[in-house]
């Protein structure tokens, strides 16, 4: 009675990642659909098909995942229990009633739009109750039949020996899900799968101002049916604020804004003036000063992103970005060279002056400087005249 290992089922790896898992399990539910098999080997594609949906139901799902991994290590953990030493389990079977899976969607915001609160209707994909059959999976009239894998208990019980010690453990039966019964083929309702059809919905969500990206809203009841009576899931609505063409969200603080700003070397020697569109498409003036240097950051108060509970908005960080031309004039190329010219120059003054405050021989070393760059520029006799002297 000894179930496979659901790594086992989808032929996966322990590490394996989500998306490997998701991806062994689309090849084998294909694989294995009834709807493939032959007459005569409907049961088998059932029963491997339900065993892969199992293992995935279970690998799929992270909390689960842990659970079973626990489990398996011999552990023992939640919804499986070490409950009986030695012995055969006494437990009153699984069809107690148990609360619905949830379901998942995303909600995609732009940065633009969590200025102010705003309703947006989202899409998501549940479950309802099949209409042909109530709820049964059942085709009308025929009955149910008692599980064969686990007796009709609704558990199963699998045994480790730990040591000396024989652990019973038992947990829920994978064929009939707890339920002490299964439907057989020919008995199921030819509109649904367990009694439920997919039923895609809608709901209208206020997505509050200053939201964080990857939110998660937690909306109760609208997840897949309860079993055995128990409540619906709930729907998991995950807000993902879309990249800005132009603004950044802080990484420290979610509430401030980032802005690259471009600024020629002209305009950062001289300083200037800026007109800049901020998010919510006012304008505010940034101020770029005198001989501002690269990455020089001016701050905007109150134009950021609305904190979430305070209201108060967050601050734009301009960084200013100095730009090199990436292409020029000859005019232009004439003006840089002399700039660059003079630019020299202004460095050996400056030099030359700091260095004629320091030791009494220095200014002797001036003079030769100004006489080499004299001699560098003009005639290269006097040069070679010292050279000799
Ligand atoms: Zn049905
Ligand atoms: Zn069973």
């Amino acid at each position: 009675m000894s179930k496979r290992d659901y790594y086992d089922v989808l032929g996966v790896s322990r590490d394996a990642d989500a998306e490997a898992i998701q991806k062994a399990y689309r090849k084998l539910a294909m694989q294995w659909h009834p709807d493939r098999a032959l007459a005569e080997q409907k049961a088998e594609y059932e029963n491997q098909f339900k065993e892969i949906a199992e293992a995935y139901g279970t690998l799929s799902d992270e909390a689960k995942r842990e659970r079973y991994d626990s489990f398996a290590r011999g552990a023992g953990g939640f919804g499986f229990s070490v409950s009986d030493i030695f012995g055969a389990p006494h437990w009153n079977g699984g069809n107690i009633p148990r609360k619905g899976d949830d379901v998942q969607c995303l909600i995609e915001v732009g940065l633009g739009e969590i200025l102010t609160d705003h309703r947006r209707t989202v899409e998501f994909v549940t479950d309802d109750v099949c209409q042909h059959c109530s709820g049964s999976g059942l085709r009308p009239g025929a009955p149910k039949t008692p599980c064969r894998d686990c007796g009709g208990r609704g558990i199963v019980t699998d045994y480790q020996n730990q040591g000396d010690v024989r652990i019973a453990f038992q947990q829920t039966c994978g064929r009939c899900r707890g339920q002490r019964t299964v439907i057989l083929p020919e008995n199921r309702c030819s509109h649904c799968s367990d009694g439920r059809i997919p039923a895609t919905k809608k709901i209208e969500i206020t997505i509050p101002a200053g939201i964080p990206s990857h939110y998660v809203f937690r909306i109760p009841s609208l997840g897949r049916h309860g079993i055995n009576g128990g409540p619906r899931g709930d729907l998991l609505a995950q807000i993902v604020v879309t990249p800005h063409p132009r603004f950044r969200r802080g990484r420290d603080n979610q509430n401030d804004l980032l802005l690259e700003m471009p600024i020629s070397f002209v305009q950062a020697c001289f300083g200037d003036s800026l007109s800049v569109e901020m998010i919510d498409g006012s304008t505010a003036e940034v101020v770029v000063p005198p001989f501002c240097q690269n990455g020089h950051t001016v701050v905007i108060k109150g134009q950021g992103v609305p904190h979430v509970a305070r209201r108060a908005r967050g601050d734009l960080w301009v960084r200013l970005s100095i730009q090199t031309p990436t292409s020029l004039t000859s005019e232009q190329r004439v003006l840089l060279s002399n700039f660059d010219i003079l630019e020299r120059a202004k460095h050996v003054h400056q030099k030359s002056d700091a260095q004629s405050k320091g030791s009494s021989f220095e200014p002797v070393q001036k003079e030769e400087n100004q006489n080499s760059r004299q001699e560098n520029g003009g005639e290269a006799s006097g040069e070679a005249g010292k050279k000799d002297g």
